[in-house]
Parts: C-alpha cells; sequence; structure tokens
C-alpha cells in the first residue's frame, strides 16, 4: 500500500513518534510525505520515504496529484488546527480527493492508531481488488 504523511510543524515530533511506534507495520508498506515530514520520519525511522516538496511549496499539490490518480491508499495528515495556514485550499484538495477515491485519511493521533491497526489487520486489502494499479 501506498501511505502519504504530511505534518504540520507542531504535529511533525507527534508523527515522528508514531512511526517510530508503527515502523515495522509501516515498513511493509511504500510511504511519501511533505518535504519535512519526510526528512524526520526518515531520520528517526530508517524507512525510505518519497520526498516531495514541503507542504507550503506545493507538497500538498503533489501528494493531492497521487491521490487524483488513486495512487495512494492512506493518508495521514496530522493538522494543527489552531493556525491558519496559506496553503489551506490545497490542504482541502486532498480531503475532497480522499472522499472522491475512499482513500481513508485520518487527521489526527487517534484516528492514525485506528487506521494502521486496520491496516495490519487487511481491512485496506479490498483496495487491491478495487483498483488493481494500487500497491
Ligand atoms: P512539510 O510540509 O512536511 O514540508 O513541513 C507540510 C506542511 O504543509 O506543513
Amino acid at each position: 500500500m501506498n501511505i502519504a504523511l504530511i505534518a504540520h510543524d507542531s504535529k511533525k515530533e507527534l508523527m515522528v513518534q508514531f512511526c517510530i511506534a508503527y515502523c515495522g507495520i509501516l515498513s511493509r508498506h511504500s510511504i511519501c510525505a511533505t518535504g519535512t515530514t519526510g526528512k524526520m520520519v526518515a531520520e528517526a525511522t530508517g524507512l525510505p520515504v518519497l520526498r516531495y516538496m514541503s507542504g507550503s511549496q506545493g507538497g500538498d499539490q503533489q501528494i493531492a496529484a497521487r491521490i487524483g490518480c488513486n495512487e495512494i491508499d492512506l493518508v495521514l495528515f496530522f493538522r494543527d488546527p489552531l493556525t491558519v495556514k496559506a496553503h489551506e485550499p490545497n490542504e482541502g484538495d486532498i480531503l475532497r480527493l480522499c472522499d472522491m477515491h475512499n482513500i481513508p485519511f485520518g487527521t489526527n493521533i487517534a484516528t492514525a492508531e485506528v487506521l494502521i491497526h486496520g491496516l495490519e489487520r487487511g481491512d485496506l486489502d479490498w483496495r487491491n481488488i478495487v483498483n488493481p494499479r494500487v500497491k
């Protein structure tokens, strides 16, 4: 499965801790991420992470494009609910595209935990059947 990771600055450390905790599961999947999030996760876990641009420089849109092609199976986007971002419309696009393609989308650690356990249990395997292009 292809997993996309994005974390706002105040949530990056939480994302790193999450990825350390679930490194074993994540290592069996392909990870991509926005620039800084990906760098921090890769350094902390040693996992290979395909890194796009930073969110503010278009990384959100790069991930949105892959979602639009139905190439992403799970999005974990740890948002800071208190800070408005200049590129927030792009972030809304990610949510819209996930809804279009029925892609699970977790915006906080509680949802992320449920999704990662579901992933491990095979709850997302239907995506391979629905769309054979999806790895
Ligand atoms: P970043 O981008 O991982 O490069 O910081 C995410 C964001 O939009 O904050």
